[in-house]
């Protein structure tokens, strides 16, 4: 029962009273003290309990008969045992005691917080003769006010701790509170930056952009996100990011403003740093790029030129041959082989080098093609070849691919002529292709002389060949455009070999599509 219901209850006696209706007022306070939630008992100036209601006997565990007669002490625990002395005390002097927390026993010997409200009762001559009380168990109360305040002290330690600033502001936008991490940062009390004081503090082509969006969230009940330089003690400008959200009541409405704000100095130092350094890559990339297309221009041009004078110099020298041969001395006949022989290497010399270049002149741009296609070209391109050596060449399912197809076209021709070629006895020859992650992973096998384990990487270099001409013919160009080819196509290309027992030539391209038969 609260202040409000007991100054009720009296304005109701009052008016019963009034009117005379001296039963109706019993019968009235009797059903009212029976029916109350709160322990409703009376007391003789000596302590001894005259009245205990139904409530009193769920709350203090004594049933009216255990009660009555007893002293008041039997719900006293014994630490408080001089409580009820001075209670009294004020009683007798007519001081009503409102809303007294403490602590009762209960027949069980529990103790739990009460709160108790107490008023003194006067006989006829107004002279006090006891007390009544009212008592509420507030042990939910105590418990939920204590879950608030551990709670409340689970958040100041929280902010006090984390290493960012925490801020919050009042529902107009004002700052109301700043933790001691933005005072040992700034280096100013918080009184100075409470409101709107804090603006200040921002860097000065910062100030307007952050006070506006601020107001903005404010005024749209949006929440806020905002990156800006603060002030530190010593001056120096920190990078931050500041991030407000509103807090709302049950209805919706908002009672405040929380946020914190990051320190993202290191971050946008490192995000600069990574910038500088992508842009460097960039621009070094860019200076590769332009300084191979320079090269290749170089190496398509003269080897296109080349070509002109050394057909000339290749058809003298035929004619020179033909006609001059076996009519000059035995030297000159030598002497006229040589040059001719020289001429055709020339020849295969330029024609390699311009078929190098010409991978990234003469390339179409990728479309979707059967590898299967592909090596069928190569094959009826390498026809003569595989039937005079006696080669049999077989291959798996192969799929479709992202691919230049002619150029892929020269890949296979060139991993199978070197295995036709690069053999002692009749060459077998297997194409085969497997998934990996996201890459078809193609290999070209054969049962070919091998190559050194030292020699693997080398053999890709333009020019590089392991024999001389006399035992296997060609430039060494052609593992130099498979490679070229395979990296224009986004792949890899390496060889795995044993010097006897033959060779696998990999090479990698991304998938695109599926096996075909
Ligand atoms: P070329 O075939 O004109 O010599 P390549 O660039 O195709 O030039 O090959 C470079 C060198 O790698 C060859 O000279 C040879 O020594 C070695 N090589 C290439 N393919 C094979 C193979 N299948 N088996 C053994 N050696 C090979």
């Amino acid at each position: 029962m609260n202040a409000g219901t007991a100054e009720d209850l009296r304005a109701i006696v009052t008016e019963l009273l009034s009117c005379n209706q001296m039963d109706a007022v019993v019968d009235r306070l009797a059903a009212i003290v029976q029916a109350s939630d709160d322990a409703i008992i009376s007391k003789s100036l000596a302590g001894t309990i005259l009245s205990w209601n139904p409530a009193a006997e769920r709350i203090y565990g004594y049933a009216e008969a255990e009660a009555l007669g007893q002293p008041i002490s039997i719900i006293v625990p014994a630490d408080l045992s001089n409580e009820i002395p001075a209670i009294m005390q004020r009683l007798r002097n007519g001081e009503r005691i409102e809303h007294y927390e403490t602590m009762r026993r209960k027949k069980n010997g529990q103790c739990f917080p009460v709160s108790i409200s107490w008023s003194p009762l006067k006989n006829a001559a107004g002279k006090v003769v006891g007390a009544a009380g009212i008592a509420r168990d507030i042990t939910e109360r105590k418990r939920a006010e204590e879950l608030i305040r551990e709670s409340e002290r689970r958040y100041r330690t929280l902010i006090d701790t984390i290493p960012q600033l925490v801020w919050t502001c009042k529902p107009d936008g004002a700052c109301d509170y700043l933790s001691p991490q933005w005072v040992a940062y700034t280096g100013i009390p918080a009184r100075e930056h409470i409101g709107f004081g804090w603006v200040e503090q921002l860097h000065p082509e910062d100030r307007d952009r952050v006070h506006t969006a601020w107001m903005e969230s404010v005024q749209e009940s949006r929440d806020f996100d905002i990156e800006f330089r603060l002030r530190r003690a010593d001056g120096a400008y920190r990078w931050f990011k500041s991030r407000g959200v509103p807090i709302r009541s049950e209805a919706g409405r908002i009672i405040k403003w929380q946020g914190t704000s990051t320190d993202l100095q290191e971050k946008k130092e490192t995000e600069e740093a990574l910038q500088r350094v992508h842009e460097d890559l960039a621009r070094r990339a860019e200076e590769l790029a332009r300084s191979n297309r320079e090269l290749e221009q170089f190496a398509y041009v003269a080897s296109h030129d080349l070509q002109e004078p050394l057909r000339m110099v290749a058809s003298y020298l035929e004619l020179l041959s033909q006609r001059y041969k076996g009519r000059l001395d035995e030297k000159a006949d030598k002497f006229i082989d040589y040059a001719v022989d020289g001429a055709v290497r020339m020849k295969a010399l330029i024609d390699g080098l311009l078929g190098y270049s010409r991978v990234a002149t003469r390339a179409r741009s990728l479309a979707l093609v059967e590898s299967r296609g592909a090596l069928d070209e190569a094959r009826t391109n390498l026809g003569r070849t595989i039937g005079e050596k006696g080669a049999v060449v077989t291959s798996d399912a192969l799929p479709l691919v992202l691919a230049d197809h002619a150029q892929l076209v020269q890949v296979f021709q060139n991993l199978i002529g070197n295995a036709l070629k690069f053999c002692a006895g009749p060459p077998l020859v297997h194409v085969a292709v497997e998934p990996k992650g996201e890459e078809w992973v193609f290999s070209v096998r054969d049962n070919g002389i091998g190559i050194a384990r030292e020699c693997w990487e080398r053999i890709f270099a333009i020019f590089q060949r392991l024999h001389g001409r006399d035992k296997y013919p060609g430039t060494g160009m052609g593992l130099a455009i498979c490679k070229t080819v395979v990296e224009r196509h986004g792949g890899r290309i390496w060889v795995e070999s044993r010097p006897g027992e033959g060779s696998t030539f990999f090479f990698t391209l991304p998938v695109t599509g599926k096996k075909s038969s």
